[in-house]
């Protein structure tokens, strides 16, 4: 095992010269981390460092890594079939999946599709109210509003409902469907201007669609669920459906298990994925209201929905995701994202004093510390991994949104880190 710090393996120095990145300048891109192992909230380097994870991947392990329960499900569903198409064939674990995730979201909300990635469930959605309009001999209904701050993808329909402006997708504006942005009505002007928007663009407009409570990669940008049900009350009003892209929020990680039924709102569709296989394999659904599923319905076959991703139902995946789901009935996760809001609260207070610190807000299991400015985010990325800790900051965020299942000490090691890091 080579010295912290002071080699790579081979297959990472080989390899870098053909791999692409994500979001990343590929010039000056620094390497990557070599990962050999995880466990629980940790990751273990190649050469023996460990790192307490704040990320949990992107949000999706939110069990923490190895979770044996997911693990066994996995090795007995790979035994058994790893995956068949999903035209023509069924098996138990996409179906009991589906019927698992109707029952615990609110209302009917009861059609699920499965895909593989949060950007072409949210494509789905986005081509369910195009067509459930057309279907109802509705024309011109083709565009979306959506949200300043927002992100949905990065797909082209997804990329259009992104912030135009601050988003990391705008200089595509000229190659992207002209949709409806709007500020998000916070008070009753920005209601009122919302209102007024809606009324000028309602022929047109097919649905409102947002990220519920949080807006995640914008900014982790947080709002009340009194906005929710202003959406809700404009969509009725309007006659618009309304989607919730609950990929970033669903499964516990703003407090309650999903955010709609907190807010106490039946959106036409919502959108899952991140946690849905507590961070083991890619899957993604869309899920529809009854009346979104009837306007599909008919004699003619061309009122059909004409999806279907290869890989759609993936078996392993879908035992993931139902032996996840096992877990949110089993354990107290809720608590844990409880006590982690607590931990978050008291751990990161300390930041709000610090100078160049904008805001510091808690929702659920995520924190974020807004900065004026990072003027250099890769010193501030060495920094944190000097402590231990795994954290990414972006824009002028630092962030945690940890496994639920983290220990109160390595959630204490993690919001140190980023007081630790800040103050000098
Ligand atoms: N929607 C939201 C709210 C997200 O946070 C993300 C990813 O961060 C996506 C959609 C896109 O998901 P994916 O990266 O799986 O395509």
């Amino acid at each position: 095992m080579p010295q912290p710090g002071t080699a790579e393996p081979a297959w990472l120095t080989d390899g870098f010269d053909h791999i692409w990145l994500p979001y990343a300048q590929m010039k000056t891109a620094p390497r990557p981390l070599p990962v050999v192992a995880s466990c629980g909230s940790r990751l273990m380097l190649d050469d023996g460092r460990v790192l307490i994870d704040g990320i949990a991947s992107w949000w999706t392990a939110c069990h923490g890594y190895n979770h044996p329960h997911i693990a066994a499900a996995l090795t007995a569903q790979l035994a058994q079939m790893p995956h068949v198409m999903f035209g023509g064939l069924a098996h138990e674990q996409a179906y009991k999946l589906a019927s698992r995730l109707s029952a615990l979201l609110p209302g009917d909300l009861e059609r699920v599709f499965f895909t593989e990635s949060g950007s072409v469930s949210v494509e789905v959605a986005m081509k369910m109210a195009l067509q459930y309009w057309m279907n109802k001999g509705v024309a011109g209904r083709l565009k979306f509003l959506s949200f300043r701050g927002g992100y949905h993808g990065d797909t082209f329909a997804t990329m259009a409902v992104c912030d135009p402006d601050e988003g990391m997708h705008r200089q595509f504006a000229g190659a992207l469907a002209q949709q409806v942005i709007a500020d998000l009505p916070r008070d009753a002007a920005s209601l009122a201007a919302l209102r007024d928007l809606i009324a000028r663009h309602r022929n047109e407009l097919a649905a409102i669609i947002i990220e519920p409570r949080v807006q995640g990669a914008g900014g982790m940008i947080f709002h009340a669920d009194d906005v929710l049900r202003h959406l809700r009350a404009l969509a009725d009003e309007f006659d618009l459906l309304l989607i919730f892209d609950e990929i970033f929020t669903g499964f516990g990680r703003t407090g309650a298990l999903f955010a709609c039924a907190a807010a106490g709102i039946v959106p036409d569709i919502v959108t899952l994925s991140k946690a849905l296989t507590g961070g083991t394999l890619p899957l993604a659904a869309t899920i529809a209201r009854k009346h979104i599923f009837d306007a599909f319905l008919d004699d003619d076959a061309g009122k059909a929905l004409m999806h279907g991703p290869t890989y759609m139902g993936n078996a392993l995946a879908c035992a993931a995701a139902n032996a996840s789901l096992d877990l949110f009935e089993r354990d107290s996760r809720l608590q844990q994202v409880a006590e982690i809001s607590a931990g978050l609260e008291q751990g990161l207070n300390p930041c709000r004093s610090l100078p160049g610190v904008k805001d510091v807000r808690i929702m659920g299991a995520i924190g974020v510390v807004e900065l004026t400015q990072i003027r250099d985010r890769r010193i501030l990325q060495r920094a944190f991994i000097d402590k231990g800790v795994w954290v990414r900051p972006f824009g002028n965020i630092v962030y945690l949104t940890p496994a639920f299942t983290i220990s109160a000490d390595e959630l204490g090691q993690l919001t140190s880190a980023i007081c630790d890091v800040l103050s000098a």
